[in-house]
Parts: C-alpha cells; structure tokens; sequence
C-alpha cells in the first residue's frame, strides 16, 4: 500500500464522503481515514427483519442505542472513548463509528438554507453574517440535488429555497389529519423534503416504501455516504480507504504546513502515519476541533489554525422539544396500507415573522406517528394512554386500539452562537489510547427559551385542533419549556467557523485555514451558525464546494 497521497480526508460520513467523491473524480490520489469498520447497506442491512426473528425482539445494544436493527454503530456513549461535561452544564455528544458516519442514520430531512440564514446579524443583529450567501451556494445545491435525489414540492417560500426535486409522496392518514389543522390554524404544512428516490435515479431504483431507512437500505434508495459517495470514490481506482483507523493528529512540516496524519490501527493498536500534500478534516464538528487542539507543536503551540483562539468556539446544536398526542379519530383504524418512506411527508417550515415575537429565530415542525411496525419498547408509554395502562386481554385490546392513534410533534430551531457554548480539550482525561478528550461548556440563553416555549404553545394548539388529548403537562420555566439539552438533536455544527477575518475565525470562505494553506474542514465545523433547518444539505453543498476549489488550486499548483 502506497503511504504518500495527494489528498488524506479523516472520516467519512457526510463531508468526508463528498469531498472523497468530488477529489477522485477530478484526479487526485485520495486515502481516507475511517475510525469505524465498514459498512455496506447492500449487505448489512436488517432491513425487513421481524422482530420474532431476534431473541432481543430488536432491543437496544450498547453499539446500537436506537435499536439492533439500527443502522448506525455509535451512540451518547463509546466504550473507550469519553468526553466530559462542565460542572452544571448540560451537554451530550452523539458520535457514529462507521463507514458513512451519521448518515447511516440520519432522518433524511433535507433543506436547504434559505438567504436570510447567512446574514442573521445584518438583519437582527445577533450572531453574525456568513462569507458566503445563499447566491454563492446554490449551484452546490443545486448539485447535490441532482446527484443525490431529494423529494420535495414548488413552493416559492422565501426563505425555504425550493430544490430540484423529485414527486413528494402523498401524505399517510395521520399526516392529513394534521395538515387539515395547520391549514385552519395558519401554519405552513407542506410536503417534506427528504432525501429518499421516489423515481429511479442516477442507476439507482426507486423506494418501495417500507418505512425501514433507519436500518439502512438494501436497495440504495435513500442517501447514504457508502453508497451514494464512497461507492462512486472507490470505483475510480484513485480511494484509498482505511477503516478502524482513529486519527491522532494532524502532522506539519518544518515549513509550517500540513504533510499527513497520524492515526491508531484499532484492530492493532500500532502507531501509524499517512502522508498527504493536503488533509481535509471531515470527523463530525466537535471531532474536527479536537484533532486540531490537539496537533500542537512550535510552529503551533495552542493547536493548528488556532491562532484565532477560536477552534471549540462558536458550537451550536439545533433546539428540540416535542409533544405527542393521541388522536381518537385515529383510534381504532380499520387496518389499511399506511407504507412509505422512513421519515416525514409533511413539515411545517417556519412560517411566522420574528419582529413580532420575543425570540429572534424561527423552527420548523416535523411531524412523526403513524402505523410502524411493531417492536421492542412498542408502544412503551400505555399508561400515559386514556386506560392507563393494565394487563392481560385489556392490554392487548388497548394496544390494538391505540396502534397508530398518536402524533408527534418535534420543534428543530435555530440557536444562535454565544461565548458560553463550546469545547476545549480536558486537561485531565484521555481516552483508551492516550487521546486528549473533548470537555463540553454549555448555556441557552433566553433566545431559544422563548422559542421553546412558543413551540410548547403551537404544539398543544395543532393537538387541540385536531381533537386530541396531549399526553405531558406543559413545562415550566424550571425545565427550560422542555428544551432539550445541547447535543441532543444531534445537528452541532461550528468549532472551527470560516470568516473573512483571521482573527475572530479559523477558515475562510472557502473552508480552508487562514493559518495553513493545505488545510481544509469539511464537516459542519465551517458554519457560522444554524438555521430554522437541518444542516446536512448544507454540509454535503459546502463539502462540494471546498473540494472543487482544491481540485482548483491543485490544478494552478497553488496548495
Ligand atoms: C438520529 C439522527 C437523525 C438525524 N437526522 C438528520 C436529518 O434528518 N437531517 C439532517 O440534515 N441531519 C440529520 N442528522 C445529522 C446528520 O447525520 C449529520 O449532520 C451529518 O451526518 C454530519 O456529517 P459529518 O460528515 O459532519 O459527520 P459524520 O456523518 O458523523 O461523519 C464523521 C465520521 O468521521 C469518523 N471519525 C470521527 N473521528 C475520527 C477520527 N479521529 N479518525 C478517523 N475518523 C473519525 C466517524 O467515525 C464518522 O464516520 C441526524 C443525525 C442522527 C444521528
Ligand atoms: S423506505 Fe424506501 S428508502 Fe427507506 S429503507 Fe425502505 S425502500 Fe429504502
């Protein structure tokens, strides 16, 4: 095996997957560094499998919180591998090790960010504008669209850019229900937009709607880095993967610029080093700033392309609360053909004007229920339920009743960046090979309080239109509205922000170090912010965009 590439890209989910894709097709030599074992849905799927086919009937593993069907290896907490929290602080970190990372498990939402999400502090005042605009970005989108597959409808909306999508699929029952209380409340409620083949595409078949994306998919018709990205990368000749490889550090030459990695061969535990004239970091945000903290050395002594102070800094996560519902219209359905894709029909986009409200920033609302199939943990929560719960025949008649009669609602909205929200590396622990760990500092500020709170309020108000019971009592302030603590929606971006200023930012517009010119972050530790929306789309455009602008300066020799 070859120790020299053009290119060494660390992880290899959503970034490192397209910067992978878009670097061999245009002629580097590319090894990538993976800290998880591979992983092909094609092969490795449950997709399909009964729970009676398990003796665990689909309970969670350690390896597999969400379940074991689960497709995603990782999980809040890693044997081996941990993090701390500042006293009081409430923080928790969601990490994949696998080929493809998260994205073997994500919900698939995917949306773009709209023009008023790249210059938040123009317009209120608050966190700060972007680099780059939406104008800038778009073609990238543009682009992930027509490679990936997303469905999606026209709408026009301003501030929710409409993509190049494919025919949505039509809402499920519980969907319609909630639809027809949005329309007579004034809430937007449109088709979602997801990443999942509702029409064959670029060689890959159509979804036959069996609601499993979760457990990866047999048939590659949602997207999935391995097999949207890393497939195409390897069939190029030009990848190089190295899987159950955890990245150390990043290495510098004596000129000050990076020339490789070291990394740990987990199945060995030896010492190893790949050398690369560029290195592109894709890890996750939090991973990313890490390996940067800890690559010191004297032309680095607080960490790479921190010369800014800012590596850690600006971390955010998107908010999250949620409400169910039950639904006594849809108690007791006469049993019907309710498949579809494994994620949403239907969202609400943030609809409402922020100058008339007491919270700067939108959310969007996704809506989950319906008639999944049954498993382990099933309908958990029955005593909550009008019965209150039981044994025996009422038990299993109440199950039949309820078996698709509630609703969800889930708020996912926009945190802004303050100075009390970062990581730094622990000056005491280390993980099982001597790795400095992540120690996390924590705070909302009233801003996504407020918004939790409005969110609490429209919830109950959609379940009241709809005739429903909803099944917690409102929050208080006490618990924040029911704000979830950060990190729990698994959406943190930041870290290592991209800035025109060197001094208040770690990378440029292009995601590139100010301090290291062969230096590039692909994850979402680029942002600058969030939005009222999911950050993978963006991550997958901006990853785009990077990689062709080192494909650029490659090709002119200027990196
Ligand atoms: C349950 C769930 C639902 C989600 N739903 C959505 C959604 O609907 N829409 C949306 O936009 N986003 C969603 N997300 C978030 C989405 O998955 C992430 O935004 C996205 O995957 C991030 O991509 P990434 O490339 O930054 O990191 P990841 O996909 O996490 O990939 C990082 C990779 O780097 C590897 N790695 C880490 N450290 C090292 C190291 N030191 N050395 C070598 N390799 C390393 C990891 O093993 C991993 O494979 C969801 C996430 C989860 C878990
Ligand atoms: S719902 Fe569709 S995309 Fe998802 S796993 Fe099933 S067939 Fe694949």
């Amino acid at each position: 095996m070859r120790t020299d590439y053009d290119v060494c890209i660390v992880g290899s989910g959503a970034g490192g997957g397209m910067a992978a894709y878009v670097l061999t097709q245009a002629g580097a030599n590319v090894v990538l560094l993976e800290a998880g074992g591979a992983w092909d849905s094609r092969t490795d799927s449950a997709m399909l499998t009964w729970p009676y086919q398990s003796s665990r009937r689909g309970a969670p593993t350690s390896e597999r919180p969400f379940g074991e069907f689960d497709a995603c290896i990782g999980g809040w907490e890693i044997a081996g591998e941990p993090y701390t929290v500042a006293d009081g602080d409430r923080f928790t970190w969601w990490r994949a090790r696998m080929l493809g990372g998260r994205t073997n498990h994500w919900g698939r939402i995917s949306l773009r960010f709209g023009p008023d999400d790249f210059r938040g502090r123009s317009l209120d005042g608050l966190g700060d504008d972007w680099p780059v605009g939406y104008k800038d970005i778009r073609p990238f989108y543009d682009r992930v669209d027509r490679l990936v597959g997303v469905f999606g409808s026209v709408e026009g909306l301003r501030n929710h850019p409409d993509g190049i999508f494919l025919p949505p699929p039509s809402p499920r029952c519980y969907e319609l229900l909630v639809k027809q209380a949005c329309d007579r409340l004034g809430i937007t409620c449109i088709p979602a937009r997801v990443s999942v083949l509702t029409r064959a595409h670029n060689g890959r078949p159509a979804c036959h709607y069996c609601g499993q994306c979760n457990r990866g998919c047999r048939t590659n018709s949602n997207f999935s880095s391995p097999g949207v990205l890393i497939t195409p990368a390897l069939a190029t000749g030009r990848l190089t993967l190295i899987t159950n490889a955890m990245a150390r550090e990043v290495t510098v030459s004596d000129t000050g610029l990076a020339n490789g990695v070291s990394y740990i061969e987990k199945t060995t535990g030896e010492d190893r080093h790949v050398r690369g004239r560029i290195v592109v970091l894709a890890a996750s945000a939090c991973e990313s700033a890490r390996l940067l903290l800890n690559s010191k050395s004297s032309h680095f002594p607080h960490g790479l392309a921190n010369s800014s102070g800012m590596v850690g800094r600006d971390l955010t996560d998107t908010t999250g609360t949620d409400v169910g519902g039950l639904i006594p219209r849809l108690m007791d359905q006469v049993p019907h053909n309710e498949d579809g894709v494994g994620s949403l029909h239907l969202y609400m986009p943030w609809w409402l004007d922020n100058r008339k409200l007491d919270f700067p920033r939108g959310y969007h609302i996704e809506v989950w229920g319906g008639l999944s199939q049954p498993g382990y943990g099933f309908m958990g929560d029955i005593h909550k339920y009008p019965s209150g719960g039981g044994y025996g025949l009422q038990l299993k008649r109440d199950y039949r009743r309820y078996y698709g009669a509630t609703v969800w609602l889930a708020m996912r909205g926009e945190m802004i960046p303050n100075p009390d929200s970062y990581c730094e590396i622990d000056p005491t622990r280390v993980d099982r090979w001597g790795i400095p760990v992540l120690r996390f500092h924590w705070k909302w500020s009233e801003h996504e309080i407020r918004q939790t709170r409005h969110a609490q309020q429209t919830f109950r108000s959609i379940i009241a239109e709809m005739g429903g019971q909803v099944l917690e009592s409102m929050p208080d302030s006490t618990t924040d509205f029911g704000l979830q603590p950060g990190g729990r929606i698994i959406h943190e971006v930041g870290g290592t922000r991209m800035g025109d200023d060197r001094r208040s930012s770690v990378l440029n517009r292009y995601a590139q170090a100010h301090d290291v010119k062969n230096l590039f972050v692909v994850d979402g530790g680029s942002f600058v912010g969030q939005a009222d929306k999911n950050p993978t789309w963006t991550i997958l455009a901006l990853a785009w965009r990077t990689s062709e602008y080192i494909a650029e300066q490659r090709r002119q020799r200027a990196i």
